[in-house]
């Protein structure tokens, strides 16, 4: 089956052509850092990894990149407020390089732990300087200059904001007036430095000292890296209103042509809990380590986010997040048992249906939520145990869940504020398991209160069995 994919452009399913043969060039928009990264905003990463897994299932040769945006992302979406890295800094005594660095390390901590494949470029925004200053000359044309900086002139491209799903009066609404800019939605190409006003990131430029624009960064080195055209351009929901369409209005005017630079443009919907879309400027967020500390694995967010399609709102609720990890526990145990089968089964020849089947539902759009189905089919089901641990790694690798190295034990984290160790834990259910066989009910009810005293509750209920939480 062909890959096709959604395409926020077309706004259709579009087959998936590459522009080089066998190969596929994929760019999505990357963390701000100054801050942590919410887990919503890992969910536009596991989205991003997921395509590349399935664009690797489909026997492309990968190229992927991911951008670290450390300046120009104003704390407006327009051009109004402060660049959000000197704002971090001005309140932290740490130098703005020094607030990149911490908060890049952290994000790329929490791609490691779920499991989303490094990019094969993580491209730093301020490594482009010189070739934003480049881009900025070869559009000039399509600029004008005002006090605070260039602005681009979107009435000098064909379409403008054609990807845009807003009215154009709701979409304008939502851009802060700059002072002399000639449309509202016309944008900053380059920030030049108020006068009198030393910031700590600013550069030397043909419109005077300052700082690039946020939406240039993204056309500059989306481009160097991958060409123009490139395959595929990713990010969230948000991006589809006005970051995008600006990237796609400074790639017209840098090939001076209508090709928008990427030939789908794809966009992951938001993470929403009962506020709304959880985002990093209304403060409240939770991060990974917060899921961590209340003792979840990683990966049951992982999974919990593969239960949706992409372009789907997900809700976030603890509910949602326990039952993800449940989830995860039944499919790592059942797996357990299929391996330890297999040692003892000679070599089977079948072939799994639910493979080529998993490769169909990532064709249709990602359809993630089928393929764990699928998996759970081959899991559950009858067959050689050989086979179906070879189908059930396949499957994995599509996925990303780490299924055949993940044991039970990993799944079961020992929450930050428990008052009490994991190998205790461990210690006293194991007399408490035998003190019910023995039907001693009295002893098995006191470790539970015991336990409970210690803030950990034994779940009898659980069917797995092998389960506590606090
Ligand atoms: P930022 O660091 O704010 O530039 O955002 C990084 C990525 O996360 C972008 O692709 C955003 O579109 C995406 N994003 C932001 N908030 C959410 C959310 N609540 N759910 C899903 N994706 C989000
Ligand atoms: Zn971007």
């Amino acid at each position: 089956m062909t890959l096709r994919l959604y395409n926020s452009l077309t706004r259709q399913l579009d087959e998936f052509h590459p522009i080089h043969p066998g190969e596929a060039r994929v760019y999505s928009c990357g963390p701000t850092v100054y801050n942590y990264q919410h887990i919503g905003n890992m969910r536009a990463y596991i989205f991003a990894d997921t395509l590349g897994r399935t664009l690797k299932l489909k026997g492309y040769d990968l190229s992927h990149v991911i951008n670290i945006t450390d300046v120009g992302h104003l704390t407006s979406d327009a051009d109004a407020g402060e660049d959000k890295m000197e704002k971090a800094a001005a309140g932290s005594g740490q130098s703005i390089w020094e607030i990149a660095a911490h908060y890049t390390h952290a994000f790329k901590r929490d791609v490691a732990r779920l499991n989303i494949t490094p990019p094969k470029l993580w491209s730093v925004a301020t490594d482009h300087i010189a070739e934003m200053i480049d881009f900025g000359k070869a559009i000039e044309g399509n600029c004008y200059q005002i006090d605070s900086g260039l602005y681009f002139d979107t009435a000098t491209v064909p379409d403008y904001g054609a990807l845009a799903r807003t009215v154009a009066d709701e979409g304008e609404s939502r851009i802060d007036p700059v002072a002399g800019k000639r449309h509202p939605q016309d944008f900053a190409i380059w920030r030049t430095s108020p006068p009198g006003e030393q910031r700590q990131m600013e550069w030397d430029s043909p419109w005077g000292k300052g700082a690039p624009g946020w939406h240039l960064e993204c056309s500059v080195m989306s481009l160097k890296h991958l060409g123009h055209p490139f395959d595929i351009h990713t990010g969230g929901i948000d991006h589809r209103e006005i970051h995008h369409p600006n990237e796609i209005a400074q790639n017209q005017a840098h090939c001076a042509c209508p090709n928008p630079g990427a030939n789908i443009w794809m966009h992951n919907n938001f993470l929403v809990d009962r506020g709304g879309k959880m985002s990093k400027s209304t403060g409240g967020f939770l991060t990974l380590q917060t899921l961590v500390d209340a003792g979840v694995h990683p990966l049951a967010y992982r999974l919990m986010c593969l239960q949706a399609h992409y372009r789907s709102e997900l809700e976030f609720t603890w509910d949602n997040l326990f039952a993800a990890l449940t989830r995860l526990k039944r499919l790592v145990q059942g797996i357990e048992k299929i391996a330890h089968r297999f040692d003892a089964e000679p070599r089977g020849s079948l072939d799994v249906a639910e493979v080529r089947e998993v490769e169909d539902a990532m064709s249709d759009d990602l359809n993630t939520p089928r393929a764990l189905v699928l998996l759970e089919n081959v899991v559950a089901g009858k067959g050689h145990a050989g086979d179906r641990y070879t189908a059930i790694r396949k499957i994995d690798r599509v996925l990303g869940l780490r299924l055949a190295t993940l044991h039970r034990t990993d799944l079961r984290l020992r929450p930050a504020d428990a008052a009490i160790d994991a190998e205790t834990i461990e210690a006293r259910l194991a007399e408490r398991k035998d003190a019910r066989a023995a039907k001693d009910f009295a002893r098995s009810d006191a470790i539970r209160d015991e336990l409970a005293a210690a803030g950990v509750e034994v779940m009898d209920g659980d069917p797995l069995g092998w389960d506590w939480k606090l």
